[in-house]
């Protein structure tokens, strides 16, 4: 596996360098929290800053126990992720008692807290406690989209490293540069991930994964002109098409899925308590994964959606002002001839409901609603017949 250390952090040297320059002097605080917006790598920042505090280096390289913190598999590790939409008192406690041990492979202990606003009011209570007196040689890091999403309390008592969102022109040049990709797709791209580098980079990767987001302009675009019983067949489709995608990616699988190789390997090299707790993890994140899988396709859908009513307003709106549309900031300019069409049939408040429709659908999907219900009761509500 290929290691770039802080490099593989695009766009963030400001918190970079704050982390480098407190691991260098040794100063590193015991509770941080990283906070901005989704996908532009706090997560993987994280990771990078845990592989430093565990290393014998003091910096993330491409040492043994580097590379099991890569892998999430470094004994003195501890994530914590949300099982289903929470983070649970039952994991903060049982956290705890593992950060109560001493160290086993490091001099200290790393805990990250993975979406760490999803925390309930009873493990944010508990995890206090932690956070107040943290066991010796424990850094912990929580990450989180904004401080507001946390306790005051919990917020009060970490040190902050704020993440910015990139530029468009960044994650151009980026998508250019490093993945290859022609100047007008890496434009595009940019243009429609709103500054969210990890979703342009996924979109990159993989066009299957971005062809939802023009599933989802395409079906706005042909709502209006359909009658109710195409548009739920439509719904039902893009259900399909986006359990199908899901299906592929799961089958091609992760490295360290539940079974692998490589997972047995790391199991076996541990305890019996340690290797089963392990592989009962693995097992967990892998349940996850898939969920958020068809969960980012679902958003991905309804983001385009969002995008093509977004784009007739504006379109209303220059006509209001006497403009012409090609002065229009447009997200979706490839659609232009199917923007101006209805922008003549959807006013302004009927733009605004259905994005209102799109913003509870998203919320929905945050909270693990079923997709396929979730598709026909947002088309029978943009019908008008429902709510
Ligand atoms: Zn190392």
């Amino acid at each position: 596996m290929e290691c770039r250390g802080w490099k593989e952090i695009y766009g963030q040297e400001r918190a970079v360098g704050f982390l480098a320059e407190a691991l260098r002097r040794d100063e590193m605080p015991h509770a941080l929290v990283f906070t901005g917006p989704r996908g532009i790598g706090k997560s993987s920042t994280a990771l990078l800053c845990a592989a430093a505090l565990l290393c014998a280096a003091g910096e993330p390289d491409a040492c043994p126990s580097c590379l099991k913190v890569a892998r999430k598999v470094h004994p003195d590790l501890h994530l914590l992720e949300p099982e289903g939409s929470h983070i649970l008192i039952d994991q903060v406690r049982d956290l705890e008692g593992e950060l109560n041990i001493r160290p086993k492979e490091s001099r200290c202990k790393v805990a990250i807290i993975d979406e760490a606003g999803t925390m309930n009011q009873e493990a944010a209570n508990a995890f206090l406690k932690t956070l107040e007196e943290p066991p010796p040689d424990t850094f912990i890091i929580l990450v989180a989209e904004s401080r507001e999403e946390l306790l005051e309390t919990v917020a009060s008592r970490c040190h902050e490293v704020r993440f910015s969102a990139l530029g468009k022109r960044d994650i151009e040049a980026f998508l250019v540069e490093e993945e290859g990709l022609d100047g007008a797709e890496a434009e595009r791209l940019a243009r429609l991930s709103g500054g969210i580098f990890g979703r342009a980079l996924l979109w990159a990767r993989s066009p299957e994964q971005a062809a939802h987001w023009g599933r989802g302009v395409e079906l706005a675009a042909s709502l209006r002109r359909s009658s109710l019983l195409e548009a739920l067949e439509m719904a039902a489709a893009e259900r399909e098409h986006i359990n199908d995608v899901a299906r592929e990616a799961n089958a091609r699988g992760a490295p360290l899925a539940p079974g692998s190789d490589e997972l047995e390997a790391y199991v076996k090299a541990m305890d019996k308590r340690g290797g089963d707790l392990l592989r009962k993890r693995w097992e967990k994140r892998e349940k996850r994964e898939k969920q958020k899988r068809r969960g980012q396709a679902a958003l991905d859908l309804f983001d385009g959606m969002s995008s093509f009513y977004r784009d007739i307003m504006l379109l209303n709106l220059m006509e209001e002002k006497g403009k012409g549309a090609g002065d229009a900031p447009l997200l979706n300019r490839e659609w232009m001839e199917d923007l101006e069409r209805e922008a003549l049939h959807i006013g302004t408040e009927a733009a605004m409901r259905q994005l209102e429709s799109l913003h509870r659908a998203r919320k929905a999907v945050e909270a693990n609603v079923d997709i396929g219900l979730l598709l026909d009761s947002l088309v029978l509500e943009i019908k008008g017949l429902k709510g």
